[in-house]
């Protein structure tokens, strides 16, 4: 499977990250240096690398430090984003542009081989299933019949239109030929299918611009093979020197590559990649999307949304204030109840645990026998609300009639909060440390 080894080698680097609570910035400077080897391996090209890593740790530095997860889990939310904007970013999968005055003109374009004419017959049954448009497809590739006879057994699988094939015709008769039967026989897209060649050449260039002078197409679409690697992407680079290509299409993404060329491509290029070949079917063609890649790469899909889930609960202001507390050694029971409501909101330890379904055997056979839970969470909330807004804040004043009467007034044990109490003091111990080093960024946030 495309990805895996780089799937592989990233969760290598994500396990050291995640098996520890703090993370000094020379663990997250390790991190990103394993991750950038990984890439390369990969056949990510290096300016890819480069640019990639950088932004990475340029976010660690900037990123606020969110207290509901752990530094290895943000760390793997910035990889994630960083993967999803090298792949053009978060959003609908950009789709073609298909308005005007029928019929319009996809012209497709590409090397021998590179999965262009099967490209051609399955964009033109995606667009008449899903646009319910009327496509017709005719080959250009004057110079191999065989490619035309393809064509034309693909468009009926495809149940689209096919051009009848008129021996003898140059690439833009046949283009001109093209774009009046479409208009004739009420065709809302037509495809042209160009020559192939297995290099790029001045005359392959010069025929595919005479083309587009004639269709004037709205889509020029640049098929690659992903398999390729670095060649697809140098390819794809000099045909939009060019032709002035609308978007990427790559083939075989179902093989079992490197994955290099489809992270290389949008940011060389800077052009969008739109479908993903995945099968020699006529219905092998995926819509492109960057986060279900990237999703795809990581597998860490729980910890993403974890952390994305978090991160909207997440008030700075009162994590601002909090910190500050911290940092002066006063985390008091008020901000205990302020950090248990934050976790109900997330759906109690259930849908935090819930989205890391990976460590939940673990973590919450340690949590059960902690006696740790939601119940528990919710005893300690109302221990909490039994006492008076300055036992809260002093809560090391409480004497033991006291405590009786907290106890009675949330219908617990009295050593329930004893516990609770004794929890809070670990924390108030352990957030001290932390907070000493202040909350300004994601980096700054781990201990060294
Ligand atoms: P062209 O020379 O660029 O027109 O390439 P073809 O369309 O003839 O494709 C070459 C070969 O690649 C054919 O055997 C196709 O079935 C195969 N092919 C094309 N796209 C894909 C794909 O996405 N996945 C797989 N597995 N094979 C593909």
């Amino acid at each position: 499977q495309m990805f895996d080894t780089l799937t592989e080698r990233l969760s290598g680097v994500f396990d050291k990250l995640t098996g520890r609570g703090v993370l000094s910035e020379k663990d997250v400077d390790a991190a990103l240096r394993e991750i950038r080897v990984a890439l390369l391996e990969a056949d990510v090209a290096l300016p890819v690398v480069k640019d990639f890593v950088a932004k990475v740790k340029e976010r660690a530095v900037g990123d606020d430090v969110i207290r509901a997860v752990s530094p290895g889990q943000q760390v793997i939310k910035l990889v994630h984003d960083g993967l999803v904007d090298l792949l053009g970013g978060e959003g609908e999968p950009e789709g073609l542009a298909l308005d005007g005055e029928p019929p319009i003109a996809i012209l497709m374009a590409g090397l021998q081989g590179s999965g262009k004419t099967t490209t051609a017959a399955k964009l033109a049954r995606r667009i008449q299933t899903r646009e319910k448009k009327k496509v017709l497809l005719a080959s250009l590739d004057t110079r191999r019949p065989a490619a035309m006879e393809q064509l034309q057994q693909m468009a009926q699988q495809a149940e689209a239109g096919f051009l009848p094939i008129v021996a003898g015709q140059t690439a833009t008769e046949i283009a001109k030929r093209a774009m009046k039967a479409g208009q004739l026989q009420g065709y809302d897209v037509v495809i042209l299918d160009t020559a192939g060649r297995t290099s790029i050449d001045e005359e392959l260039m010069a025929e595919a611009k005479a083309i587009a002078d004639i269709a004037k197409p709205h889509e020029t679409l640049l098929v690659a093979d992903a398999l390729t690697g670095q060649d697809a992407v140098e390819t794809a680079r000099r045909f939009h020197e060019r032709l002035p290509l609308t978007g990427l299409v790559l083939t075989r993404m179902d093989g079992d590559g490197r994955g290099g060329a489809a992270l290389s491509m949008r940011h060389v290029t800077g052009l969008p990649i739109k479908f993903l070949g995945v099968s020699e079917k006529v219905d092998g063609l995926d819509a492109f999307d960057a986060k279900r890649v990237a999703g795809r790469i990581l597998g860490r899909g729980d910890i993403v949304a974890l952390v994305e889930k978090a991160s909207e609960e997440y008030d700075k202001d009162k994590a601002e204030r909090l910190a500050k507390k911290m940092a002066k050694g006063k985390f008091d029971l008020n901000d205990l109840s302020d950090q248990l409501s934050q976790m109900s909101k997330m759906g109690g330890l259930g849908g935090i645990l819930g989205l890391l379904p990976g460590m939940n055997k673990k973590v919450q056979g340690q949590i059960a026998a902690a006696g740790f839970d939601d119940s528990m969470m919710k005893r300690q909330q109302a221990i909490i609300s039994s006492m008076t807004r300055q036992e809260r804040a002093k809560p090391e004043l409480l004497k033991a009639s006291r405590k009786k009467r907290i106890a009675a007034g949330s219908g617990v044990e009295v050593s329930e909060v004893n516990k609770l109490l004794k929890m809070h003091r670990q924390m108030a111990d352990m957030m001290k440390k932390v907070g000493k080093k202040g909350p300004k960024g994601l980096m700054s946030g781990f201990t060294a």
